[in-house]
């Protein structure tokens, strides 16, 4: 098999924000691979944007040293580095302020590219950028904004976030980043379940007893702490990464493959998540070891209630999903850094090799990370004399493995989100609506933590949670998954 890149038209990309963490760690380095890979136009313009005075020269230095130290193959592709560094230029600006912009004015004026800026700054400036990139001239009707996550931190601070990206730009124009969307393996759900007729009929509350979605991480908040404590595991990851997960996971088969009709399902199944119950929600925080911080030390609080970890059991009310629980958990400081969606399917209505050949279930895995894949647990007879006895064997099916070499082409998620900007798709990101109905489920949970006296569970490095959740699960008779590396 052979990989098919098809190059994308000649772009204007501003990164703004564009000496950060993130423009450093991803965004420099993706726009690298797309162009080793020949996707990128020799005609393309990155432009970095922050307040930091700096010539071209100076940002073409922070771009080498962030590509080498975070681009697996810079030294392979070392011959293309300087060829890409040439496309890179620098202005500074501020964006709350007027300095700066009459020079990225110049910078792209007469340009008939296609003109796309990255909101890469604190979400307090995104309001700024697009009423600037409005009053400045340089916003056309052509143009796109990315909007990096958080997407407010409850349902209003989204809808005054929404409502002033579109005094300026369409909904067309605007493309929220859940860099989930971009992973292969969250594609592939789509393909697994839409491309195939086995397993379609069976995806639903009369052959699935219940799915599992984990997003679990090994290392703690670190330097991140104070990042993290205004959000927490509720805010990070459940309502936008593993809220995305579920619905790919749940929703009906949209038409085409196209960003409405798939964001009109997701939306469906958002809307139809039912309020969660308290005894249905377990929130954690990860205790002290002999020779690593707790929670509360690393983030610099002593009585912080936010949580590190958080389970919880979602139900969706509709014909497809009633009566099948949806387990969610994720949290930081866990036995392993595992993600995977796993769904169990109910047992065999009756078995004809008796009680004794034991309880088998089917359970698809679909594996994020590590190791992204899909497996299939299937039961065979235990081979060798003796009778029938029973035996769960996966039929596995690692990419890596699968694919062959192609696997290793497969491009971050910042790669292929950066690049459907500017083809203008906008299916793997995330639409106003679908951010707002998010949050009003989560709200209620986050607001009833924060009522007086409300407190996490602490729960001990390299568990696999607090106790709490996993009576959470087992008071359905069911158990979790193990969180394995
Ligand atoms: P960061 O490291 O703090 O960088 C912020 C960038 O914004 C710097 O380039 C800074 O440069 C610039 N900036 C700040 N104030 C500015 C202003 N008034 N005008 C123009 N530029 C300004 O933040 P980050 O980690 O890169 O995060 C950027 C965004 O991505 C945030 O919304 C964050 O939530 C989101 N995000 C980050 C990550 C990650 O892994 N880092 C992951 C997901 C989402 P100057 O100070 O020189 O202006």
């Amino acid at each position: 098999m052979v990989s098919r890149v098809i190059p994308v038209q000649p772009f204007d990309l501003v990164i703004f924000g564009g000496t950060g963490d993130l423009a450093r760690r991803k965004i420099l380095p993706a726009l690298f691979r797309r162009f080793c890979a020949g996707q990128m136009d020799a005609q393309a313009r990155v432009i970095g944007a922050a307040r930091a005075e700096m010539d071209d020269a100076g940002y073409r230095a922070f771009a080498r040293d962030a590509i080498i130290e975070f681009d697996v193959d810079a030294a392979s592709d070392a011959a293309h580095l300087e060829p890409f560094l040439e496309q890179l230029s620098y202005v500074a600006l501020d964006a709350a302020g007027e300095t700066g912009w009459d020079a990225l004015q110049d910078r792209l004026a007469g340009s008939e590219r296609i003109r796309a800026f990255y909101f890469s700054v604190g979400p307090s400036l995104f309001g700024d950028l697009a009423m600037r990139l409005h009053t400045y001239g340089l916003s056309n009707p052509d143009c796109r904004i990315v909007v990096e996550k958080p997407f407010g931190r409850d349902l209003d601070s989204a809808r005054a976030l929404n409502k002033v990206l579109a005094e300026h730009f369409t909904e067309a124009q605007i493309y929220r980043i859940d860099h989930y969307l971009g992973k292969e393996t969250v594609q592939n759900l789509m393909a697994i379940r839409f491309a195939n007729t086995l397993f379609e009929p069976l995806w639903n509350s009369q052959y699935v007893d219940h799915i599992q979605i984990t997003v679990a991480e090994s290392g703690g908040v670190g330097t991140r702490g104070g990042y993290y404590d205004k959000s927490g595991a509720m805010r990070d990851m459940m309502q936008n990464h593993i809220m995305q997960l579920l619905c790919l996971t749940a929703m009906e088969p949209p038409a085409k493959y196209d960003p409405d009709s798939v964001r009109d399902e997701k939306l469906k199944v958002i809307r139809a998540l039912e309020p969660v119950e308290p005894r249905d929600v377990v929130r954690g925080q990860y205790e002290a070891t002999d020779r690593l911080a707790g929670y509360r030390n690393e983030v610099g609080s002593r009585d912080t209630t936010t949580e590190s970890f958080v389970a919880l059991k979602a139900r969706i009310g509709n014909w497809r999903w009633a009566g099948t629980p949806f387990y969610l958990r994720t949290g930081k400081r866990l036995r392993a850094r595992a993600s995977e969606i796993a769904v169990v399917f109910k047992d065999a209505p009756h078995s004809i090799f008796g009680s004794d050949a034991g309880r088998h279930r089917n359970i698809l895995t679909i594996r994020l990370q590590p190791n992204e894949g899909i497996e299939m647990g299937v039961t065979i007879k235990e081979p060798g004399p003796g009778g029938m006895r029973l035996v769960d064997v996966p039929l596995d099916m690692t990419f890596s493995e699968a694919l062959g070499p192609q696997a290793a082409d497969i491009p971050d998620a910042y790669e292929r989100l950066i690049m459907d900007v500017i083809r203008g798709d906008q299916t793997l990101f995330m639409r106003g609506d679908e951010v707002e109905a998010a949050w009003a489920w989560t709200d209620p949970i986050i607001e009833a933590w924060e009522a007086p006296g409300s407190e996490p569970v602490l729960y001990a490095t390299g568990s696999s949670g607090p106790d709490d959740a996993l009576a959470l699960i087992h008071r359905d008779g069911r158990r979790w998954r193990e969180i394995k590396p």
